[in-house]
């Protein structure tokens, strides 16, 4: 089946002082992909949804470090109808996870079916700490989403990868690759496109070069991304996993994260702020 994918940026942080201390990380952008098949749009992830932008003391205390900017045009749901379509036609939400940055928007999709782990639905439910109600913030979830949970590994692996398929009510080319670790529930989503496979790794890596088989991580790149792990040896697992898909079918699989500035610029040619 054919599938256009655009890739939108729904939400730009610039943390604080990043500029000097982090360069790399100055902006970073919340990958999204509209996902346009035959019969509807599929959204992977959310980013920040309008409620958040409308007051970003909403998307908890940690905004007070990574600073979002404050841009409702930004939202999703803004860039959908922007582009001539109708919030009504996002069908389904596939989320890699259910943190702050990636689900703030699907108050704004109250009829889209919501495809997550289980896993991951149920800490981001019952928050178990201070920590835990930082991350999944209540109100993103106050309006009872549609939730279709998944907890079942299929039997065809996907490029060697334990991988859930046929996702009800999604075409067989959109699949989940659980990569816990980052949250307990987090999981890559595979797209297969025309241009070949794509996976969206979520926040199973920040910058594509934690996946670098020798290169040198920037010290900042890896204090970011450890401070947002759940289970830090789970993730570091998950950084393996991917080098090795990278190595042995690095040229039939696009690997996409959703914080890599790089990655974003290259593929939605936009130039972050
Ligand atoms: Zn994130």
């Amino acid at each position: 089946m054919e599938m256009k994918v655009h890739y939108l940026n729904c939400g730009t942080m610039q943390p604080r002082l990043a500029r000097f201390l982090a360069p790399d990380l100055a902006s970073i952008p919340c990958l999204c992909l509209l996902v346009e098949t035959a019969e509807q749009l599929v959204l992977v992830d959310t980013g920040f949804g309008t409620g958040d932008m409308e007051d970003l003391r909403r998307t908890g205390h940690v905004n007070l470090v990574l600073k979002t900017v404050q841009d409702q045009e930004r939202t999703a749901v803004r860039q959908i109808e922007r582009m001539g379509f109708r919030r009504e036609d996002v069908g389904h939400i596939v989320c890699t996870h259910l943190d702050r940055d990636h689900a703030g928007g699907l108050p704004d999709f109250p009829g889209a079916r919501v495809h997550v782990l289980k896993a991951e639905q149920e800490a981001a439910l019952n928050p178990a700490d201070f920590a835990a109600k930082e991350r999944y913030r209540r109100h993103h979830f106050a309006h009872g989403p549609r939730w279709v949970l998944h907890d079942t590994v299929s039997q065809d692996a996907w490029f060697g990868m334990d991988c859930i398929r046929e996702l009800p009510g999604l075409p067989p080319e959109i699949l989940l690759v659980p990569l816990p670790g980052h949250t307990r529930g987090h999981c890559g989503v595979a797209l297969e496109t025309e241009d070949g496979w794509l996976l969206h790794c979520g926040d199973a890596y920040y910058m594509k070069i934690e996946l670098g088989e020798d290169e040198k991580v920037p010290r900042s790149v890896r204090l970011f991304s450890r401070s947002a792990y759940t289970d830090r040896a789970g993730a570091l697992l998950q950084h393996e996993r991917l080098k090795k898909l990278l190595r042995e079918s690095g040229d039939e699989i696009s690997l996409v994260a959703s914080h890599d500035p790089s990655d974003y610029e290259r593929l939605s040619g936009e130039k972050l702020a």
